[in-house]
């Protein structure tokens, strides 16, 4: 890892948020970044830092479990951006307050050329998958409300996370899954049955019974 200050810090994430905003793949990041950062930076901090941003996007903002959800897929990209627009706000402000960072050299920093001219135009089907993506999580937590129902009263419910196990990966560990574990009440032996997964910042009274 490079050894940076705290400053350099702020104005690297400012910058890899931005990557993200403008849907930069990794080539076009590094590039991004070696000529706004004036340095290189090694794929390990540049995924480091991706991997930071989307696990400290602000669980209160009504956009978290989307951004966790959609990032990976590639047609919700744009609500991402959509979500990162606003933590890319809390890092400037911080930056102002915190860092010394001037708004010029936000100015700077900024590309210009990737103007969000390109998302305002997407605005329209924007608001439609933002609809369509609320439905189908709305649906997942029936089917884990359910689920959690057809489980005897005395199981212990578990929130079990995952590592998929690839080299870059900027959404481990995931999860929760939630799990029942209980003894069958006639042989003692024990059982597991899975009721779903959180894509959202958890929420564990769904689950209380
Ligand atoms: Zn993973």
């Amino acid at each position: 890892m490079l050894k940076l200050s705290n400053k350099e810090k702020q104005i690297l994430s400012y910058l890899i948020t931005n990557c993200e905003i403008y849907q930069l793949n990794e080539n076009e990041s590094l590039k991004y970044i070696k000529e706004k950062f004036r340095q290189s930076i090694s794929r390990r901090t540049y995924y480091n830092y991706k991997s930071y941003i989307y696990k400290d996007h602000d669980k209160n903002s009504p956009y978290f479990g989307l951004l966790r959800f959609h990032s990976s897929k590639k047609r919700s990209k744009d609500l991402a951006s959509i979500s990162l627009m606003s933590h890319r706000e809390r890092i400037i402000q911080d930056g102002l307050i915190n860092g010394n960072i001037s708004r010029d050299e936000f100015s700077r920093l900024d590309d210009h050329i990737l103007s969000l001219k390109k998302m305002h135009e997407k605005a329209g089907s924007l608001i439609k998958e933002c609809g369509k993506a609320l439905v189908k999580m709305n649906s997942k937590r029936q089917i884990a409300d359910r689920n959690s129902k057809s489980i005897p009263r005395n199981a212990t419910i578990r929130k079990e996370y995952i590592k998929c196990g690839k080299e870059f990966c900027i959404r481990c560990e995931h999860g929760p899954y939630y799990y029942a574990y209980w003894r069958d009440e006639k042989n003692g032996k024990l059982k597991k049955k899975y009721i779903g997964r959180n894509d959202q910042s958890e929420k564990e009274t769904v689950f209380q019974q």
